[in-house]
């Protein structure tokens, strides 16, 4: 597998330097020193400009900026986690500290309990079936009356984006058409998964997992794809231990859990993050997500039941 990564490695650095894409791409941390102040996570180089990933302390929604080496100041992390601990941001990091302990489902698996509906997260892992089309065109049809854009949380690997471009472009497409507002969230390059392996050295978890490409080789992927991870990461497989939590939290990232898993009969709450698979993997949990909106579609037209946006729910719980 190291052997195959490196392999990776090269591919994307051959497309960015091909392409004149990215190069150095590295976890920078730091502040920008204009208002509104921002924390900055990683720097790279692309088309001659210095640019880096931001993140809105107070919304949790990360951009991609180009800046002069004026208008940012670099810090070490404990000195940013000092400077932000009064911030949304500061207090989902302090609260993600205290649930990173558990084998599966470890992080944020619910937000703000008094909302009125939930926050709908759909995996992209490694496929080789088409993505469920069907379900976005339904989700389309049921909350578009009552919610344009409609909100949702799509988690996607490097190994997915390799083999979907077409049903990439389709996701992307429905973003530009105004018809879904995407939280891009990093679910690691490769999603390694052996079937014969016990949980806790699975995932992320099996030997010789370099965390660092899977977090930041995917990453750049998503960045070249025109995709901009949001601050929040999913586990593969929902498992973690305290060690890889921990790192994934030193990347200063949000790891995300789920307490609705459709497929295994787990029903929303209020806040839940529900999570189904749109990869072609899982048409028990699309089914059930299907007759779930059609049960609900009288309480959607009135706007009693609503997806809500994943960054808002987590920094509104926060405060
Ligand atoms: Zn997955």
């Amino acid at each position: 597998m190291a052997r195959f990564s490196s392999i990776v490695s090269l591919l994307l650095l051959w497309a960015f330097d091909t392409f004149g894409q990215l190069a150095g791409y590295r976890v920078w941390f730091g502040v920008t020193t204009r208002k509104p102040q921002q924390v900055v996570l990683r720097q790279w180089h692309q088309n001659t400009q210095t640019r880096y990933l931001v993140l809105n302390p107070q919304t949790l929604e990360t951009s991609v900026v180009a800046l002069l080496p004026d208008a940012v100041q670099e810090l070490p992390w404990k000195d940013v986690w000092q400077r932000i601990s009064q911030t949304s941001y500061g207090r989902a990091l302090h609260s993600e500290q205290q649930r990173d302990t558990n084998l599966q489902d470890a992080g944020i698996e619910r937000t703000d309990t008094t909302e009125r509906g939930f926050s709908l997260t759909m995996d992209l892992c490694p496929s080789t079936k088409p993505l469920t089309r069907s379900v976005f065109e339904q989700l389309i049809r049921a909350f578009e009356p009552a919610e344009k854009p409609i909100p949702v949380t799509i988690t996607i690997t490097g190994l997915w984006m390799e083999k979907h471009l077409q049903d990439l472009d389709y996701l992307k497409n429905l973003v530009s058409r105004g018809e879904l507002a995407i939280t891009w969230v990093n679910h690691s390059y490769h999603h390694r998964y052996s079937p014969r392996l016990p949980l806790p050295v699975n995932f992320l978890l099996e030997a010789n997992t370099n965390l660092n490409d899977e977090v930041l080789l995917n990453e750049q992927a998503m960045l070249l794809h025109g995709l901009t991870p949001s601050i929040f990461f999913r586990f593969p497989g929902l498992v973690s231990d305290k060690a890889v939590f921990d790192r994934i939290l030193a990347f200063g990232l949000l790891p995300i859990g789920s307490d609705a898993w459709l497929a295994k009969n787990q029903l929303p709450k209020q806040g839940s993050l529900v999570l189904i698979h749109a990869n072609g993997n899982e048409p028990t949990g699309i089914t059930d997500f299907i007759n779930l909106i059609r049960m609900k579609s009288a309480s959607i037209e009135n706007k009693t039941w609503l997806l809500y946006d994943l960054p808002t729910s987590v920094a509104k719980e926060g405060r």
